[in-house]
């Protein structure tokens, strides 16, 4: 790439990264790193390809992660580096002095027991119970806390590694991934496509690998193998239907992994390898949805990338929308719209929630001093979609369609802030066209608060009707004849998250012993029914409500059922309780939200 165009070197500050790469940009990595479970650490060391124009320094970012030795390439010898003061969230910058010819530096580095990115699970915390494991998460900025990188969205590298694990485990990272074990536990992995630091991942466990297609498989312990192959069976499809809807994916295999419970996210759209939790494995495929949303990264997130955490709404607006393109196509639109339904009704309850402060209700957000996890909300998600609906039905599904397969192409492998998608729009779409801007309003969308006036309500007709079951059982119906054969997971979760508030211990008891609601194997069934059983007092699911706390560590289930517990003084101290025997088992990612509440 020549310096001179590089897109990466418009001057702008990153709020959440101390380097600079307007002056020395990183290229390419090549790191070896040795995986130590008995001392739960990471060595390291990288051979950092920079590019610069006479720069006199190099700034990386890193974050309770040692550095042990630091050589500029050409003289193989300890170079002087000095750090900046530490910031809350951000950590520190490594300032490496540069001579005019430098190309190439050597870090050596070790992760420490903050290095938040990791989790060492026990073996009693993996499925199979016998073999320890560990996995990362950068997202958002902690990639910084196991390897030192310039850890900003706006710039991408490419990189190799060489993996050193104990040799009756298999190592995946975010690259191309070996399939089988071998004798030596050394792994060699490439990325070829130059990623943002954010995508970074490895994963060590006893994991093996069943294909699902061509280009599609799925990495698992042994134990939950068989499952997942066939929960995700439609896999292959969806890549299918996401390249017939906006162009050819551009990272050769999409394989999943299959995470122990404790997994802080639903997934992680690390590029080639989706890590997702496995509370999505319902037994019928009903919560798949999931993988299409990750898959669709591949495209918003991955090749076209928000530039700062600022502006999330584009990475995560676009996936919402597209994963439910994708849906549409495999199972119809009937389908899709219950996922926009489920949608919409979090976003006006996260819209509730952030009442009191609402600039964080915005779709570009204003996080500098603030953790960027703090912009980890509904609003990027399911603003930035409804947003894009609207777009969509004011121009029509054929141009918006065309319009988001170019947005693609154009700026793939690329950064993207709010304000050059907004001049994009503005030159593909509305062309000075003022009765258009007028109605489409995207800038009360991108930078008021709330949901701008005039946009009708998503409404489904099959929730309607689940709707009219619901009502007649308020009224008396037993819930046995309500016609529930043939009802989805959606909606089910309909019929929960719009029960009525004031239920009596004897209605929860009625709709448990006909439903089995307490003791249901769909993780988001069986959590949306223990919030009810919180608020209501159900003490029959409160054994279940342990157990669920206990081992699944996904924060979207972790939050909403903490917080209810938080509401009375009984609750109080009955989630101090859980919490305390939980929390062994939690990401930092959940555990630095719930400390302040918990501890
Ligand atoms: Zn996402």
């Amino acid at each position: 790439m020549d310096f001179s165009n590089n897109p990466q070197t418009k001057p702008f500050q990153d709020p959440h990264s101390f380097s600079t790469p307007e002056e020395a940009v990183l290229q390419h990595v090549d790191w070896h790193l040795t995986v130590d479970f008995r001392r739960k650490k990471i060595t390291g060391t990288g051979v950092y390809h920079i590019q610069h124009r006479q720069a006199d320094q190099i700034i990386f970012d890193i974050h309770h992660l040692q550095i042990t030795h630091v050589w500029l390439e050409e003289e193989e010898k300890e170079t002087e580096y000095t750090f900046t003061e530490e910031k809350p969230f951000l950590g520190q910058g490594l300032k490496i002095p540069l001579k005019p010819e430098t190309r190439k530096i050597q870090i050596g580095f070790e992760t420490t027991p903050g290095s938040a990115a990791l989790q060492w699970l026990e073996p009693s915390q993996t499925a199979g119970k016998t073999q320890p494991f560990l996995f990362t998460q950068s997202q958002a900025i902690l990639a910084r806390t196991w390897l030192p990188c310039q850890d900003s969205p706006r710039v991408r590298f490419t990189y190799t590694a060489r993996v050193q694990v104990p040799s009756h485990l298999l190592p995946l990272m975010s690259a191309h991934n070996h399939q089988e074990r071998n004798k030596d536990g050394i792994y060699f992995f490439q990325m070829a496509q130059p990623i943002p630091s954010y995508l970074l991942s490895l994963a060590v466990g006893d994991l093996v690998f069943a294909p699902l297609g061509e280009r599609c498989g799925v990495y698992a312990e042994p134990a939950t193998l068989e499952a997942a192959t066939y929960e995700f069976a439609e896999t292959e499809q969806m890549l299918a239907a996401a390249e017939q809807l906006y162009g050819p994916y551009q990272w050769g295999r999409y394989d999943l992994l299959i995470l122990p419970p404790s997994f802080p996210f639903g997934g992680m759209e690390n590029p080639k390898l989706t890590f997702a939790t496995p509370t999505i494995i319902a037994g019928d495929r009903s919560l798949t949805s999931l993988v299409a949303h990750e898959l669709a990264h591949s495209w918003s997130g991955n090749l076209v990338t928000n530039a700062t955490w600022n502006d999330f709404w584009l990475n995560e607006g676009f996936t919402v929308y597209f994963e439910r393109r994708i849906m549409e196509a495999l199972h119809g639109r009937d389908y899709a719209q219950m996922l926009h339904t489920l949608g919409y009704q979090e976003l006006l309850h996260t819209l509730d929630e952030l009442s009191n402060t609402p600039q964080d209700t915005c779709l570009k957000l204003h996080l500098e001093n603030r953790n960027p996890d703090e912009g980890l909300t509904e609003i990027a998600y399911e603003k930035g979609n409804l947003f894009l609906r609207h777009l969509e039905s004011l121009v029509g599904r054929e141009k918006f369609d065309a319009f988001v397969h170019r947005y693609f192409s154009t700026f793939q492998f690329q950064s993207m802030d709010t304000a050059r998608f907004e001049l994009f729009l503005e030159k593909e779409l509305l062309n000075e066209n003022e009765a258009l801007t007028q109605r489409l309003n995207a800038t009360a969308w991108i930078h008021a608060p709330g949901i701008p006036a005039g946009v009708a309500p998503v409404k489904t007709a099959l929730f309607e009707k689940v709707a009219t079951e619901l009502e007649k059982w308020v009224t008396g119906t037993p819930p046995q004849e309500l016609p529930t054969t043939h009802w989805s997971t959606h909606e089910w979760l309909y019929f929960l998250t719009n029960l009525p508030k004031n239920l009596t211990l004897p209605q929860m008891q009625e709709l448990d012993e006909a439903f089995g609601f307490t003791s249901s194997k769909n993780a988001e069934i069986q959590a949306e029914w223990l919030k009810h059983a919180v608020t209501q007092q159900y003490k029959e699911a409160f054994p279940a409500l342990e157990t669920f706390l206990v081992r699944v560590g996904r924060r979207k289930f972790l939050l909403p059922l903490y917080k209810t517990l938080l509401q009375t003084a009984e609750g109080t101290a009955l989630a101090k309780e859980i919490y305390k025997k939980a929390r062994p088992n939690y990401h930092s990612v959940s555990t630095s939200s719930l400390d302040a509440l918990l501890l």
